[in-house]
């Protein structure tokens, strides 16, 4: 029997209304808007599809939006200068720096610079940090999208599971490992180590919960897939005009008792998690 698809767009249904009632009522308590600032250094049309996204999704959800371009010959320090103003400018309660980031740029030194207070994707050291303790208020948004999923499936019992994450970044893969263990899930994380030493069928035939976060489209053969597994397939590969995910979707499908599609799963909880965020930085600062 053919899996069932876990839709991110039903699962971001039901957060937007909640998101959209507190943004409404946090206005109304401290006659402020919750406003999200996203910096952009030059040109990007792959971050220009996100950014229209996210002011979309801002507004619908009233929370105010604002796009603050800087030219792309700006110096580091120049950069770390105006994170800094944003760091102190009250009316600016998220801050987002758009990747990718020129060569001259630093990503990982910029992180540390916004303040944790403001950082509504979670990529400050100590926002990180939290995360180990289990006492993050702001989660890094993939990866809190990927527990969404996981939670939305009817009568799932996360304790005691096998999870298998295969790929290990900083914003989905490890964060992810982390938030499945403090679920008392019995975690494993792949990486691009266990694909060259070709063990990686050997784990992804083990996962009940399986959860590919690499891009590479059909890295997972559809076999590989444990029957009656729930598979989160984080991954985003334009093939052929196409959008796919890193798991070989039709025949996973046949296998698992749940998978998302790619487009259409992870990615729209995504943006709406970033704004579930803005709100908790509000509430943070006021
Ligand atoms: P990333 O930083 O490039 O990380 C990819 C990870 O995959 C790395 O840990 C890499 O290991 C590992 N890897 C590479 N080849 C592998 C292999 N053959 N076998 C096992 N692991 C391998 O990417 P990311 O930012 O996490 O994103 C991953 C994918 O998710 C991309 O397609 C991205 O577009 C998508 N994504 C989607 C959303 C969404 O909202 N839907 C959000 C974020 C990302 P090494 O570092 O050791 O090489």
């Amino acid at each position: 029997m053919a899996g069932q698809l876990l839709e991110g767009k039903t699962v971001a249904l039901k957060i937007k209304e909640q998101i959209k009632k507190e943004a409404a009522e946090l206005k109304t308590k401290f006659g402020i808007q919750p406003k999200l600032v996203s910096v952009q250094l030059g040109e990007n049309s792959a971050s220009e599809i996100y950014i229209k996204s996210q002011e979309k999704t801002a507004r619908d959800l009233g929370i105010d939006y604002e796009l603050k371009k800087l030219d792309a010959s700006v110096t580091q320090d120049e950069f770390i200068k105006a994170i800094e103003l944003l760091n102190k400018d009250k009316s600016a309660h998220g801050i987002i720096v758009q990747m990718p980031l020129p060569q001259h740029i630093d990503a990982k030194l910029i992180s540390r610079y916004i303040s944790p207070l403001k950082d509504i994707e979670a990529v400050h050291p100590q926002n990180m940090g939290e995360i180990v303790f289990g006492k993050a208020k702001i989660l890094p948004c993939t990866a809190a999208a990927c527990m969404e999923l996981l939670n939305s499936v009817p009568s799932i019992e996360l304790y005691g599971k096998e999870a298998v994450i295969v790929g290990h970044s900083e914003i989905v893969g490890k964060p992810l490992a982390l938030l499945l263990l403090d679920k008392f899930v019995t975690t494993t994380v792949c990486h691009i180590a266990t694909g060259q030493r070709g063990t990686l069928p050997e784990f992804v035939k083990k996962a009940e919960i399986l959860i590919v976060a690499v891009g590479k489209a059909g890295l997972v053969k559809g076999d590989w897939v444990k029957p009656g597994a729930i598979v989160i397939d984080v991954g985003i590969n334009r093939v052929e005009g196409k959008i796919v995910g890193d798991v070989e979707f039709d025949k996973a499908l046949e296998k698992a008792a749940y998978i998302t599609p790619v487009p259409g799963g992870v990615g729209p909880l995504t943006v709406t998690i970033l704004m579930r965020n803005v709100l908790e930085a509000f509430k943070q600062q006021q």
